[in-house]
Formats: C-alpha cells, structure tokens, sequence
C-alpha cells in the first residue's frame, strides 16, 4: 500500500499549471516485489534507469526500489548472497508528486526527502517518475531559451537616444513576459516623490494619475555602491496596488528595479543618479506557477535595461553638456553655431528677417584682477540672467566666448533687436553685488556691455557666419565709441572690415584687446598719480581739494565752450594733476606763510618742468603733458615757464589758467583772506587780454551766470561751494550753456578718436 508522505496529493497538485511541470517524467519500469535484488539491478540496466516501482502479484504499486537501495544493501552485506528479494530493501514510504506538478516543487521535494526519483501517482497508478537529472536538463533549455529571448531584446536597444530608448524597453520588455501593459520610470536623485526625468508607457493605464512602483522602490532604497546591492532583483505579484487597479492594471506584474549612478551632475560637478522602474503587469496567471523562470528571466532583463539606459543617459549627458555652458546654463557656442545655421536657412527660405546681438562685459579682466575670479564668474553668471530675463522665448541665448554672449532673435529686425538690448544694457548696469556671498562679495562694483547688432540680409549669396561678423564690427564700433552702448551695423561700418576676412577679424579683436588694456594701464596711473596729488595737497592746509577744485572749474569751462567730450576729458585729467610738480618743491617754500623772495618765486616756477620730467616717460599723456607744462604761461606771454603767447598756449593750458587762479582767490590763502565769486570775476574780467585768454574768461563768465540763473541767484550772490555744487550737477548729466563765439585755437592737438588706428 502505497503512503504518501511530504510530497503535494494528487488532488492537491490538480491545479498545478502546466508550464515548466514535470508532467514528462522516466517511464514507468516495474519490478515484481519477489523478485531477487540481482534481477533487480539487471531490470534497471537493460532499460537504463534508476529506478523501479514495486509492485504486487495484482500489479499494484507497493514501494520503489533504487539503484542506491541496491548497491548500499550490498555494501554492507557483502555475504548476503543473490537471493535477497525486491521487497526486503524496497521504499514503502514513498514519496510522489502528482502529475503536473511544477519543477520547482518536485525540486523541493526531492531536496527536503534527499531523494532523486519523484514517483507522479495518478489514482493510485504510478503514470511516471520524474528524476532529478530530467528536472535539470529540463531547467537548462528553458533557461537557455529564456537567455536567447532577452537578448533579442538587447539587439532591438539600439537607439542610444535617452527618450527613444526609453520608448523602445516599454514596448519590447513586456513581449518577453507576456505582458500586456508596461511603463518606465528614472526619477533623479532617487525621489519617486519627485516629478519622473524619463518616463515611457505602453498602454499603462496609471500614466497620467496614480503612478508607483512596488513597496521599497524609493529613495530609501538604492543607497548601495551598484544597482546588485540596491535591492531585490524584481518583484513578480500576483496583487497589484489599490490604486492600480482602479486606473485598469491587471495581476500579475513584474517590476524591474532600475537604477543608473556614475552620470556626471551637469554644471554641478557632483555625481548623479537616477533611479526608477520598468513596471509590466497583465502577465499569464502561470507566470506565477513558474516564478523561477520569469523572475531569471526579468534578472537578465534588468541588467541589459540598467546597462544600456546608462549608456543612453551618459550619451544625453555628454550631448547636454556640448550644448550647455556649465558656468551659467545657456546655450554653449556649439548650439549657437548649430541654431544659426538653422536660424539662416530658415530666414532665406521663408524670407524672414533675424538679428544676432553680441554682448561684451566691458573692462572684465579688470574685474577678474581686481576682485578675483569667483567675483568674474558670478559677474558672467548674473549677465546671462539678465539677459535671459528680458529675451523673448524664442530667442537662443549662448555663451560666445570668456565674457561674450550671443543673443539670436529670430523673425526681429536689427532696430528691434537694438531696442531689446538696449534694455539689457540698462538692467546690466542695475547688477549689483551687495549681496553677494563672502567669496565673492564686492559691494558697488559696477558692470556695463558693449554690444554689436547686426540683421540677417536675406541674401542667397550670404553665409550664416556673415551676420555674426557684422555684429562683431558693430561690437568693435561699441567698444571704439567709448563702451557702455549698442551698436546697430550700418554699411558705412564695413570699412572696418571686409566680409569674410578672417584676419581682419582677429586683427580687430587684438586692436580691441590692446586698446582695452591701455586704458586700463592710464586709468591705474591717473589714480595713483591723483592719489599723490591728494597726500601733497592734504600738507597744506590752504591747498587742500586745490587740484579738484580747478579740475571742477576748467570743466564747467570746457562744457561751456562746447569742446566736445574728448577734449573735455583731456582737460580734466590734466587739471587734475597740473599741480603734481609741486612734489620736488621743498616745503619750507612751497608752505611758507609770507611772500616768496625772487629766488624762491624761480624755484617755485619750476614747479610745471618738474610736472614734465616726471610725467614724459608716458607717452599716453603727451597731450596732459604739454597742458600742464604751459597752465603758467600768460595771453601777453609774459608767464612761465616758456613765455608763449596767445594761441600758441595750448587752449587746456588757457582754460586752466583761468580755473587756477580762480581758485586760488576764492579760497584763503596764508597771505589773503578769500574773495566773492563777484570779485574774483572781476579781476579775471580785468586780466582777460593780458594774463588770460579772453574767450576762456568769457565762458568762465557765462558758465557762472548759467550756474546763478539756474540756482535762481544774481552772480552776486553765487558762491564757489554753489559753483563746485553744480559741477556736480553738470557731472550728473545736465546740460552745459554755449556761449557764442567761442575761439578754439591752440587745441594742443585734436585728440584721437581712437588710441588705436583701424585699417584704413
Ligand atoms: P573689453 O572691454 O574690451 O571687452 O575688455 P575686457 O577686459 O572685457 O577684455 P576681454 O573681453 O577681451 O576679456 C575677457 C576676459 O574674460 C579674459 C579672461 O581673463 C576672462 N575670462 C574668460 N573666461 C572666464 C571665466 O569663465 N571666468 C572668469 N572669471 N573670467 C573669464
Ligand atoms: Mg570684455
């Protein structure tokens, strides 16, 4: 009578699916229960098994006899001799499977009863025995089979676009499962309670509303140096979530844990990573019964999908960051370059205007040496802000170059465009860096752009590059016009350069390189030339702001005389050191309370050669240098140190003359009380024709009046404090009055328009 023991009943196993089942068992070779072990073992050879099932005179099964039963009875009775029979050694207990029953369970079965020979009774009748090789050859094909499938899969990943890949795992993954509905989701950082940076369905009805994978898919899980160490290799249900079901999903699902690290963090610099799920559900109810093969199925599938979703995101990466600038975020030059080629193709077809702009940071090297590079990148990192805030949505914004942007505006005109960079240029001008980090803080540094515009010509004979160039040489006219502006290309400006010449182009970036550094190296020298000046007038008391005073005065003149900016500028410079000299001096006479002998007056009038010899060596300011030189010289040419007379005297010279000596008697000195504005004009009107220059003493005149009319005062009762207060306000951008008749001769030279000559 045969005992079931362990091992499923028959009605138990009924329900067993079929798949991977080991319904295929040995044959069935029987032995009756007399006979000898001999004839036993000589059974199982000719057929070639190892094993018989016992039965009894009515064929019934009764127990099972193997062929280790045999050899172990012979072992230790080696003397028992051959006619020991079936029944003495056979199994009663047997262990049996029903037929049906999943590999996995026979499997376990077999493990737990340390047998290797499943009988699968039906009925009571032994219909197979299923061995534990049959299992094992059985499990190989079919993991061979499941290997071949998945790496059909692998040849049809074969887009290394992120978005395509993506599309292509959703819809082929599932056909290897049998799925009828997929979805992939990557979040970044490992928050699945953040918005998915990838996600990709087919047919998966919680796309759009409830969207989740398994249990321990979140950003607790995945802490670990690989996506091996990060958590179970799937997740075969037979349930599915709540809110699953309610969108449509079908149990059972199987949900691929995916996670992608090593990616480098754009901009950042830090590592990023991306973790996520490829969730199927809707597979076959069998899946379940033969969970081993799908979840080694869904291991191999996991790791092709996590190899080849890494290598599609780094290549997404790599593509991000060639068109990406890492310091600020806009587009890079390569975008530009790609964006503009398209941009031109476009406007020649559809016969549609566009305008590049380029932006320059003015002076930006001097913010770089001077406030260090932290403070430089944070000035190009608020630069491209602003300009990110006042450009259109259309517009493409890149990264040129160290501290140049390019601003291309499809469907605007160069007129548009100047007026929308005009924009930026005033907002530039609002950055401020007071609140700043401590790296980087400088509170009330100032930044400015130049900026180059230029409209596409529509023409077929023109070349996307042609338009940048014409910008570039509107940008140089910027920066040529004294920076701080915008510059719309007009054709007069193509003298600078001929379309397509490539040295020209560089030869004009190196004038502007040049050009920028020289003003740089004059603006240091005027400072601490301007800071001498202050510590020798700060000795005096008498004399102190002296030289600031005068400069405030001979501007007022120079505006009044309509001298143009340039001119102005000289005036002012020189004004400001006219006196610088004086250093050589000694103090016991440059001080000295009472008047100056005659030997004391020549050593002080020599104050101007001095000025010369210290200042000659800079050729930037050979203009000031003759200024200063003759601000003594007299109208009748009775000064020093040259005795030139009239027009010979430079007209800067002429106009200081009449600012020094202004000065000089409206403020006390040691050896006179000060004077009224009145009284001081005039002496000077009592002067002019001898000791000054009388159209210079005429605007003198005319810019006080203005300044009294404006401050609703006669010239009475002007004051010098109201007077250097309204050079203030000249300096703030009002008008200076222009008295007719003004005599311009004896400029010291016209200054150039430039320090640096551009191609003829
Ligand atoms: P100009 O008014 O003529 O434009 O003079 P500039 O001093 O701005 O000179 P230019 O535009 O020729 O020089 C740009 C400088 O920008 C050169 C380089 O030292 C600096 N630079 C380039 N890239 C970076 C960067 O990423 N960060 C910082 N801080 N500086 C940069
Ligand atoms: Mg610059």
């Amino acid at each position: 009578m045969t005992t079931l023991t362990k091992g499923r009943t028959m009605s138990e196993s009924a329900n067993t699916p079929a798949a991977r089942t080991g319904d295929g068992g040995s044959r069935v070779i029987t032995i009756g229960q007399g006979k000898t072990i001999k004839d036993a073992a000589a059974r199982m050879l000719s057929h070639n098994v190892g094993c018989l099932i016992v039965v009894d005179d009515q064929d019934r099964f009764i127990g099972l006899i193997t062929e280790r039963d045999i050899s172990r009875h012979v072992a230790i009775h080696p003397d028992a001799g051959e006619g020991i029979q079936v029944r003495q050694i056979m199994t009663h207990r047997v262990v049996s499977g029903a037929p049906g029953i999943a590999t996995s369970e026979a499997t376990r079965i077999m493990m737990a009863n340390r047998i290797r020979h499943l009988p699968l009774v039906e009925n009571g009748v032994v219909v197979g025995i299923l061995s534990s090789r049959d299992i094992m050859s059985q499990q190989l094909m079919e993991d061979r089979a499941a290997a071949e499938e998945v790496a059909m899969l692998s040849k049809c990943l074969k887009s290394i676009d992120l978005s395509e890949a993506a599309e292509i795992v959703a819809a082929e993954a599932p056909k290897l499962f049998k799925a009828s509905n997929s979805v992939l989701c990557l979040y970044p950082g490992g928050d699945h309670t953040r918005e998915p940076e990838l996600i990709s369905s087919n047919r998966c009805p919680c796309v759009g509303g409830h969207l989740k994978g398994p249990k321990g898919l979140d950003a607790t899980q995945g802490q670990g140096d690989s996506a091996e160490a990060s958590g179970p290799n799937s997740h075969l249900d037979a349930k599915i979530d709540a809110e699953c079901a309610r969108c449509g999903g079908k149990p059972p699902r199987v949900v691929l844990p995916l996670e992608i690290t090593g990616l480098p963090e754009f901009g950042s610099g830090k590592e990023k990573r991306l973790t996520g799920f490829l969730c199927m559900c809707g597979l076959p109810e069998s899946s379940l019964a033969n969970c081993e093969l799908v979840e080694y199925k869904a291991k191999l599938t996991r790791e092709i999908l996590i190899a080849h979703l890494t290598n599609a995101t780094r290549y997404q990466q790599a593509r991000l960051t060639s068109l990406t600038d890492p310091l600020t975020g806009v587009g890079s030059r390569k975008l530009l370059e790609d964006k503009l080629h398209e941009e031109h193709d476009r406007a020649i077809r559809y016969k549609r205007p566009f305008s590049v702009a380029i932006i320059d940071l003015d002076h930006f090297k001097m913010i770089n040496d001077s406030f260090g590079h932290a403070l430089g990148d944070e000035a190009i990192r608020r630069l491209a802000e602003c300009v990110r805030q006042e450009k259109r949505g259309l517009d493409v914004l890149a990264r040129y170059g160290g501290d140049e942007f390019v601003l291309l505006l499809p469907e605007t005109c160069a007129e548009e465009a100047g007026a929308l960079l005009e924009r930026v240029r005033l907002r530039v001008r609002d950055i401020s860096f007071d609140d700043t980090d401590k790296a980087a803080a400088a509170p009330g540094v100032a930044l400015s752009i130049s900026c180059g515009v230029a409209e596409s010509l529509l023409d077929a004979s023109e070349v996307s590059g042609d338009v940048m160039r014409r910008a570039d040489v509107a940008l140089y006219e910027a920066k040529n016009a004294g920076r701080n502006c915008v510059k719309v290309w007009c054709p007069e400006m193509n003298r600078l350069a001929c379309t397509g010449d490539i040295e020209i182009e560089r030869i004009k970036k190196l004038q502007r390189r040049i050009m920028g550094l020289s003003e740089k190296a004059e603006k240091l020298f005027m400072e601490s030339i301007w800071s001498l000046v202050q510590a020798l007038e700060a000795k005096d008391l008498y004399a102190r702001k002296h030289s600031e005073n005068v400069t405030a005065y001979a501007v007022g003149i120079a505006h009044t005389m309509e001298l143009g900016p340039k001119y102005v500028d000289l005036i002012r410079r020189s004004a400001m050191i006219h006196d610088i000299g004086k250093i050589g001096i000694p103090d016991a006479v440059l001080f000295k309370p009472d008047h100056l002998t005659a030997h004391e007056r020549r050593v002080i009038e020599q104050h101007p050669l001095i000025a010369v010899k210290i200042l000659e060596k800079m050729s930037f300011l050979e203009n000031e240098i003759a200024i200063i030189r003759h601000h003594h010289e007299k109208w009748n040419g009775q000064g020093y140190p040259d005795g030139l007379s009239r027009t010979a005297i430079p007209l800067g010279a002429r106009v200081i003359a009449v600012a020094d000596v202004f000065d000089a008697l409206v403020s006390s000195r040691a050896y006179h009380a000060s004077r009224s504005v009145a009284e001081v004009l005039a002496i000077l009107k009592d002067s002019s024709g001898y000791d000054f220059d009388p159209t210079v003493v005429v605007a003198m005149i005319a810019w006080i009046e203005s300044v009294a009319h404006r401050a609703g005062h006669a010239v009475e009762e002007i004051t010098a404090d109201g007077l250097l207060a309204a050079c203030e306000s000249v300096k703030a951008g009002q008008e200076p009055i222009s008295p007719a008749g003004v005599d311009r001769q004896g400029l010291v030279q016209p200054p150039a328009e430039s320090p640096v000559h551009v191609l003829a």
